[in-house]
């Protein structure tokens, strides 16, 4: 694996992974990829052409009779080989994230741990894949089920989880024989690129896994092609109801996960100091830029003493997170990864104190640990008098910044949370069990922490979503992958 680390020694132009080989694109579309904390150009990723997008869609059809025909323990052993590879070059893929995302190298190592894991499960295939049956359907006659691989799958990657999010599908997908292609965020794709590496060590046939590098174009080209069987795609809701439309259009199966607005709900019987804990992490984790980050926050009962306490525990918290370059291994929090998202966030700002909500916490005012350029850096915000209808309570904000809110009793809590035209990750502080069943019961959202902050499902769950925040029936990750990769087959049999 060819290291990434600083100082950059050459800026190179990352290549596409097609057929096994690394192909130099001749696209004259390169954009800049660079670290967000240093403004510095790291390498530089081509917008690949239509030609290279269907020539590796072809690579990957071509690769997949045979990789059908490959038995599943031989499949497995190809994986095995590449967490075996992953876990030996766990802090040079750590440090990448961090160089070309932004997030503090802690972040990036619970990043590649997370990725790991979707291998580790995946290796479970010859198990999970099996069918079912029953003898004497009627009398003589058997029937029974079995899963089938499809074909060529792609992903479309979000920027926010370079490395980890692909891993949601595509050890799952050539676990039970499908072939695949990668399209990588254009803003981050890195650490993708040295996991295609890995996965090239690995032993894995020509074809069979392929990278293609672009935006917007190349994620058309490969949701058009009629050879692409379906298509897995994480990011903004918005570009994800046209990709979920695209996909009925074109009959593709799809698993689409989009935006969020996370609701934390503390009670007055909740764990102070633990919840506290708990929320730094989920509000400013990331830098805030986590589908299951905590968004709004909503303290709630009647006593005023206890909801100031709290509020004052959480700025002041907030307050004294260290913001810095992530590879400092003192840093608590990094920069927004792209000026664009610094000023979205600066954007939702100036709206949150033009609509009434009153700015605690200005980020806009940090001290960065360390001598860096203030480009992309923004420390903590928080909002304190934030409404569900209010646009910084609504929308997906996407970086370090709390609304506050408060409800009167469990229930208005409930109906706020409910209100929200998402539903991917919220959560209640408590220490009744009787409030938390009575939340993980009424509330309309994929996933529900109790005491937890950030709802990560396992690799050997899905990650789930409601409402705006997922289109599709079945999920990535765990047996939802499985039945998603997989077509079942009925054979009722008789034999005279
Ligand atoms: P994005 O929607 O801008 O891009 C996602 C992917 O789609 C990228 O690969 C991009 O190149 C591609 N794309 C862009 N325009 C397209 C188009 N018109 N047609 C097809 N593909 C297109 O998202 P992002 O900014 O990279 O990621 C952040 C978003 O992802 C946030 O909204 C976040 O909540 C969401 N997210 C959700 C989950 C989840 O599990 N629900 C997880 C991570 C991130």
């Amino acid at each position: 694996m060819a290291i990434l680390d600083e100082p950059i020694k050459e800026v190179i132009q990352l290549k596409n992974y097609i057929n096994g080989e690394w192909v130099e694109s001749e696209s004259d579309q390169i954009l800049d990829i660079v670290n967000p904390a240093k403004q510095k150009v790291i390498a530089k990723v081509p917008m690949s052409t239509t030609e290279e997008v269907n020539e590796a869609v072809k690579a990957a059809k071509e690769a997949y009779p045979e990789w059908r025909r490959t038995t599943p323990l031989a499949r497995v052993r190809c994986l095995f080989r590449l967490k075996e590879l992953m876990e030996e070059n766990f802090e040079q893929l750590s440090r990448v994230q961090t160089m070309e995302h932004g997030k503090t190298i802690d972040e990036s190592r619970g990043e590649t741990r997370r990725g790991i894991e979707m291998v580790e499960v995946s290796t479970g295939i010859p198990s999970l894949m099996m069918g079912y049956n029953l003898e004497d359907i009627a009398s003589g006659i058997d029937e029974y089920v079995i899963y089938q691989p499809l074909g060529v799958f792609c992903h479309l990657a979000p920027f926010n989880f370079p490395f980890m999010v692909p891993l949601w599908y595509f050890p799952f997908a050539l676990a039970t024989g499908n072939t695949f292609v990668i399209k990588p965020s254009p803003r981050d794709p890195i650490s993708q690129v040295k996991l295609a590496e890995l996965i090239e060590e690995a032993g894995f046939p020509p074809g069979v896994y392929n990278l293609v590098h672009g935006g917007a174009d190349v994620a058309t080209t490969l949701m058009e092609n009629p050879d692409i069987k379906g298509v897995t795609f994480v990011g903004s809701s918005t570009v994800g109801k046209k990709v979920y439309k695209k996909c009925g259009e074109t009959g593709k199966r799809a698993i689409v996960q989009g935006a969020a607005k996370n609701f934390m709900v503390v009670m007055p019987d909740a764990d102070i100091q633990r919840t506290i804990a708990a929320l730094m992490t989920s509000f400013f984790g990331n830098t805030g830029q986590r589908c299951l980050s905590g968004a709004n926050l909503v303290i709630v009962g009647k006593d005023d003493a206890f909801y100031k306490k709290f509020l004052s525990m959480f700025v002041e918290a907030a307050s004294k997170i260290r913001v810095g370059y992530g590879l400092d291994e003192s840093i608590q929090m990094g920069p927004v990864q792209s000026i664009d998202g610094k000023e979205r966030i600066l954007r939702y700002l100036e709206i949150g104190i033009k609509e009434g909500a009153k700015l605690l916490l200005d980020g806009r005012k940090l001290k960065i640990i360390g001598d860096y350029p203030d480009t992309c850096f923004l420390g903590p915000s928080v909002f304190e008098g934030v409404t569900p209808d209010m646009t910084c309570g609504r929308e997906e904000i996407f970086g370090p910044v709390a609304s506050i809110m408060r409800a009167a009793d469990l229930d208005e809590a409930i109906k706020m949370v409910n209100s929200s035209k998402f539903g991917n990750g919220d959560a209640i502080f408590t220490s009744s069990g009787k409030t938390a069943r009575e939340f993980q019961y009424r509330v309309e959202s994929g996933n529900v922490g109790i005491n937890i902050g950030i709802v990560a499902p396992m690799a050997f769950f899905p990650f789930s979503g409601m409402k705006d925040s997922f289109f599709g029936v079945l999920h990535g990750q765990g047996k939802d992958a499985i039945r998603f990769f997989t077509e079942s087959k009925v054979v009722i049999q008789r034999w005279f």
